[in-house]
């Protein structure tokens, strides 16, 4: 049934896991105005309240008037989020099949997603008007809030800010229309935004560019309109001076600049080099920051406070008033991809963003992903090239060890040892990479093979030293280390493997007067924690480094002139089809760290495979002939980006229920999919197939054409959720980095 025309009807969306909106009628004494898509508003929802996000207006509703509910307030008098990013939280709520009330909290700061105060610092100052003062209470008879209204202004001639006023019961509504009758006005803050000065833009004059970066500049510097770049530059190529200059260009055209990079807290000194370069305001956006320097950070983006925005996968979402150029560094990272919820990847989410707003776009790296690649090989994207490091730093020289059959010290080649003596002597630094924490990767019984596995997980637990404990990864399940076997009952349990705890251990066993400094998750958990640890790495004194990947991401370390890799083989022999391109960019990165300041550096690798074509062509020829290999292995098997993946996972205590829900799906799918040409696989057991007491199953969808995935996924969701009812949990992942 239609609704009579005269109603206007608000869909509202809330932030629920459903695939819908919620209708809703206006409330009479709101200004139609305010009723837009974008505005934060009230609305009763069961038995509470909610908050939620005007998503479109209409003049009917397949319900009936009488049996929809009143909007019970517009939150702001500013839409929460503005239409230009409206349009890009459509699109990634269609592409990604997510519920577009969760899309549009992911543009929230959380101080605004639940809570009903405004995130106006600019508040108006009302004050009586002349006219005000005057006129006779009795003229306004009827309206008892606009009489109680005035009397207070009255009362206090200087004004009162208009969060006073509400405090005191006056609503905005009666403000209003005490303003149309000239009673009282409104007088804007002095907090407005102060443009910055195109003249000072910088605090800090810039590099003089070496010809490869000064080309690629000048590239970059040819549009203002949508082009993406992908800016390929070997590490410590000067790639983030080249951002550096072109963000300068986009502030001068008055402009606001947002810059992705995969983690803040890792690297502090990234931020650091944004606020010495300029004179504008810089605000970052991670999860590190206060839900109040959250919402600081989104209002100076909102208001054109801050010129530029530097901020990991979330930032994406932040509003802007003028955007002018977007920068993802590092944009073959996985942190860009959103693992859990609204599985989004900020990197591809930002050309979209990029072309919605019809502005530039530099994706940075090393090492780009095979997608990327693919897309500025084929000519979608502008390919530019640093091919050397800047300033005098030479490239790093590789040394493969192979350590078939040698006699090893703590898991180290006689060669790496006089490397790490030779380095020390000459007061420089060493980095050890170990991407495995903790003490030993497996305590083992020696007399009869027994290991404790997790009682939740598909996994073996992993043994620590401080504090001495067995610790899952996977679930965080922990416990006191066995005394007895539980097999057979010896006490002769013995740690199997390295971890970094007990290479920090062997290194101060064999280096006494160097200290050793372990970075991982465990030694960084604290806050400022890594920081310190940063700050001893600069004060140049000798010593070892001991980490994990934390440590291969962007650090500037001058004094490191070796780095190491005691046992790359782990990494060699991975299921997923995607863990040879991940491990070799995290190799290329670490082998990043080696010799940045004015020494030479070496990259140590230790290995029992020394003919692996990953060892091969990567080492031999560089990151780009390897993808190239990659990339044809790719094109064979019709995988990303040759091919397009969705995954529609499961998971139960219940291994049958997981494993059945994805057959019934399958089923389901199989006609639609047939005509679309999608492929369906599966279901087969996850990865890792039981993860804390739950057992995870997948199905695998795989189209060469991106349509056709796109399609049968928006005919078949709505199917795939009926038949999941409330007893499964499952997820969609569209375009999946990991299985
Ligand atoms: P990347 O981002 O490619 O890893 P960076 O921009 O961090 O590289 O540059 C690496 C080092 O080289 C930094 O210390 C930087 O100051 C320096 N550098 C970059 N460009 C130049 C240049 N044109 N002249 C001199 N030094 C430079
Ligand atoms: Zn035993
Ligand atoms: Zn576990």
């Amino acid at each position: 049934m239609l609704t009579q025309p005269s109603h206007t009807i608000i869909q509202v969306a809330l932030p629920l896991p459903l695939r819908r909106t919620f209708d809703y009628l206006a409330k009479a004494d709101i200004p139609a105005d305010l009723l837009q898509p974008g505005a934060r508003v009230k609305v009763p929802f069961g038995k509470r309240q909610m908050i939620g996000i005007i998503h479109s207006t209409s003049l009917h509703s397949e319900f009936s008037a009488a049996k929809l509910k009143t909007i019970s307030a517009v939150l702001d008098d500013e839409l929460a989020i503005p239409q230009p990013l409206m349009k890009l939280c459509q699109w990634a709520a269609e592409y990604y099949r997510h519920g577009i009330g969760d899309v549009y909290s992911h543009a929230l700061p959380t101080l605004l997603r639940n809570q009903d105060n405004s995130w106006h610092e600019r508040t108006e100052l009302w004050r009586i008007t002349q006219k005000g003062r005057l006129i006779g209470l009795d003229q306004l008879r009827r309206a008892n809030r606009q009489i109680q209204a005035l009397e207070l202004l009255r009362e206090h001639p200087q004004g009162l800010h208009q969060p006073v006023l509400k405090g005191l019961g006056v609503e905005r509504a009666t403000l209003n229309a005490l303003h149309k009758k000239e009673l009282a006005e409104p007088l804007q803050d002095q907090q407005q935004r102060t443009p910055w000065q195109r003249e000072i833009l910088l605090a800090e004059s810039a590099l003089t560019l070496n010809p490869e970066q000064q080309h690629a500049l000048d590239q970059i510097r040819l549009s203002n309109a949508f082009a993406p770049v992908l800016l390929e530059g070997v590490t410590g190529s000067g790639k983030t001076e080249v951002y550096l200059q072109a963000i300068a260009d986009c502030l001068k055209r008055d402009r606001q600049a947002l810059v992705l990079v995969p983690e803040i807290g890792l690297t502090p000194q990234t931020l650091h080099r944004f606020q010495q370069r300029f004179a504008v305001p810089v605000v970052s956006i991670h999860s590190n920051l206060s839900e109040r320097e959250r919402l600081t950070s989104w209002r100076k983006a909102r208001f054109g406070e801050a010129g530029i925005v530097l901020g990991t996968r979330s930032a994406l979402f932040a509003p802007f008033e003028k955007l002018g150029l977007i920068v993802v560094d590092e944009e073959h990272d996985l942190s860009y991809k959103q693992q859990e919820g609204f599985r989004y990847h900020a990197r591809d989410l930002a050309i979209i963003r990029a072309k919605q707003e019809n502005i530039p776009v530099i994706l940075g790296s090393a090492t780009p992903a095979l997608e990327t690649l693919h897309n500025a090989r084929s000519g979608r994207y502008l390919h530019l090239l640093l091919t050397r490091r800047a300033g005098s730093a030479a490239a790093p020289q590789f040394r493969v060890m192979d350590i078939r059959q040698k006699a090893l010290t703590h898991g180290m080649s006689p060669e790496l040892l006089s490397e790490i003596k030779q380095r020390l002597k000459a007061k420089q630094q060493v980095l050890m990479f170990i991407n495995r924490r903790g003490f030993a990767p497996v305590l083992m019984c020696h007399d009869c093979g027994w290991f404790k596995e997790c009682p939740h997980c598909d996994h073996r637990m992993t043994c620590h030293s401080s504090p001495a404990r067995l610790h899952c990864h996977h679930c965080n399940h922990q416990r006191a280390i066995p005394r007895l076997c539980e097999h057979c009952k010896s006490t002769d349990l013995r740690p199997i493997g390295m971890g970094t705890e007990r290479l920090e251990d062997n290194l101060t066993a064999l280096f006494p007067d160097t200290p050793v400094i372990r970075i991982d998750r465990d030694t960084t958990q604290r806050k400022h924690a890594l920081g310190r640890q940063l700050d001893r790495i600069a004060s140049g004194e000798p010593c070892i480094l001991v980490g994990t990947q934390m440590l291969a991401k962007g650090h500037h370390f001058p004094k490191v002139t070796l780095v190491a890799v005691c046992d790359i083989d782990s990494g060699l022999f991975a299921a997923d089809f995607r863990a040879t391109e991940h491990m070799a960019q995290l190799l290329i990165q670490v082998a990043g760290r080696a010799g940045r300041g004015d020494d030479k550096g070496l990259v140590f690798l230790q290995t029992h495979q020394p003919g692996h074509p990953l060892l091969q062509t990567l080492i031999a020829q560089g990151y780009g002939p390897f993808a190239t290999e990659l990339l044809q292995e790719r094109r064979l098997m019709g995988m990303p980006p040759y091919g397009h993946l969705a995954l529609i996972r499961a998971e139960s205590t219940n291994p049958k229920q997981a494993s059945d829900f994805l057959h019934q799906v399958s089923v389901a799918l199989q006609a639609t999919a047939e005509q679309l040409n999608v492929e369906i696989w599966g279901p087969a057991p996850a990865l890792m197939a039981k993860k804390a007491g739950r057992f995870r199953f997948q199905l695998m969808l795989r189209a060469t054409l991106r349509p056709n995935l796109q399609n049968m996924l928006r005919f078949s969701i709505q199917q795939v959720e009926d038949n999941a009812g409330h007893r499964i949990k499952w997820s969609l992942d569209v375009d999946p980095v990991t299985l």
